[in-house]
């Protein structure tokens, strides 16, 4: 019966979140028993969807919940076999029990490395892929602006957008994540909204104006890109990070989708799974071929997790966050 190291959310953070709303507890990990099995975790995806969730949405004093890429170390079930790898939503512990349901069996690619299945081969990317060609219904040669263009989802819309012919401004708060924007990706245009207001950069990175700007920060650069769109533009609503610690986002001129006719629309990656299997076939080849490029930032260790979310709200983050948790 191995011991499992978990976190716990202990408090409600008010704000950034501090290491003191987390506790790493151990529990003991029960064996499996008819129909079920015994997982334990390699990899947990680190997400800014976690934050709201620490607000309302996340139990206290319970194993946190979030994705995670597993191995089954036993099986009383039919349905798996020992060492079959497995996508979960139970992160933030190294084993848990299951009965199978939650579990998706995993059968990676041999030519690309396992973790490109947690971002840029998995929910990440798609989220970028229908979000941008389905939510946003882009056409070759548009101009686009992504946000947060060096994150997991980010730096995949941006280079999608590239491999469309567009015209591509990417924005970022750091420095090197604006170099590897520039040099190894090819963006058309780079902000650093922590040296150039946002609403500034962005105007003179766009002379022909928006036709679609994927929003992952909502705020002052949703505010920044309603000023550019061209008429008939769409905004895809991926995320709006700037005001998950907050709880606000305030947009002032909201009223531009009238006079440009803009559509403006949130959206999930489980709106179109219909496109999945396109988005498998795309990527995996895009990938292959260099075409799409990646980052990853991986911390070592179930007791670094506090610390990667804690990180991934403050833009320590290069691409993908993840912690791993064994080999
Ligand atoms: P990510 O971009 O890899 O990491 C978060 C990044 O956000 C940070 O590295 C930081 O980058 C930036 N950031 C943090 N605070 C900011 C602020 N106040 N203003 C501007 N930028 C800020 O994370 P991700 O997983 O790819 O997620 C990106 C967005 O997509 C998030 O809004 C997330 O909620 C959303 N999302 C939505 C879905 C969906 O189904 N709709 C699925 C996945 C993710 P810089 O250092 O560059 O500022």
């Amino acid at each position: 019966m191995p011991v499992s190291r978990e976190i716990h959310l202990v408090r409600r953070p008010e704000g950034m979140p501090s290491p003191k709303d987390f506790a790493l507890v151990e529990a003991s990990a029960p064996d499996a028993r008819d129909g079920e099995v015994l997982v334990q975790n390699l990899y947990m995806s680190v997400d800014p969807a976690m934050r709201p969730r620490l607000t309302a949405g996340q139990a206290l004093n319970e194993a946190m919940m979030g994705g995670a890429l597993g191995r089954v170390a036993q099986s009383r079930s039919d349905a798996f076999a020992v060492g079959d790898l497995v996508s979960n939503r139970q992160g933030f512990r190294e084993y848990f029990v299951s009965d199978g349901k939650g579990l998706t069996k995993l059968n990676p690619d041999p030519d690309l490395p396992l973790t490109v299945h947690m971002h840029a081969l998995g929910m990440t990317g798609f989220t970028a892929y229908g979000g941008l060609l389905f939510i946003g219904q882009l056409k070759e040669g548009e101009q686009v602006f992504v946000s947060t263009a060096a994150g997991a989802v980010g730096s995949v819309a941006a280079q999608i957008a590239k491999i469309k012919d567009c015209y591509v401004v990417g924005s970022t708060g750091a420095e090197d994540k604006a170099a590897w924007l520039r040099g190894e990706v090819g963006l058309d245009a780079v902000i650093n909204y922590k040296e150039t207001p946002i609403r500034q950069a962005l105007e003179e990175a766009t002379p022909k104006g928006l036709d679609v700007y994927f929003d992952n920060v909502g705020g002052d650069h949703l505010e920044a890109a309603l000023r550019r769109m061209n008429t008939l533009g769409r905004i895809p609503v991926c995320g709006m990070i700037s005001g998950y610690n907050s709880g606000q986002s305030p947009v002032r001129n909201l009223s531009n989708i009238i006079y440009s006719r803009v559509m403006l629309r949130g959206f999930v990656g489980t709106d179109f799974m219909h496109l999945y299997g396109d988005f498998q076939r795309d990527m995996a080849a895009w990938l292959k071929a260099g075409r799409v490029k990646y980052q990853e930032t991986v911390l070592q260790g179930i007791a670094e997790a506090p610390a990667a979310l804690i990180g991934l709200m403050e833009g320590r983050n290069s691409g993908k966050m993840l912690v791993k948790l064994a080999d």
